[in-house]
């Protein structure tokens, strides 16, 4: 059941982004616990030393991507997580 009631949260985040609709989850932590059926929200705040979003990213494109996998990525994507841009 757990897979699934996760799963159905990023399915839905999923079209809310693809469609420009809602409020995304970005910058906010969802945590659910099963056992008490609750979730809790936490703010996130950006990581100036994360490799994927910081100020010098060391993750620049997919795992295993070729360059030009990578340079297109790079040149056409948003950013992954979307904090601070
Ligand atoms: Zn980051």
């Amino acid at each position: 059941m757990l897979p699934g009631v996760i799963g159905l949260v990023q399915a839905t985040e999923t079209v809310k982004l693809l469609l420009g609709k809602g409020q995304s989850l970005v910058g906010r932590l969802l945590v659910y616990d099963a056992l008490k059926m609750t979730f809790r929200e936490y703010a996130q705040r950006r990581d100036p030393r994360c490799a994927l979003c910081g100020e010098h990213p060391t993750i620049t494109g997919p795992a295993g991507a070729g360059a030009g996998a990578v340079a297109a990525a790079a040149t056409t994507a948003a950013p992954v997580c979307g904090l601070g841009s």
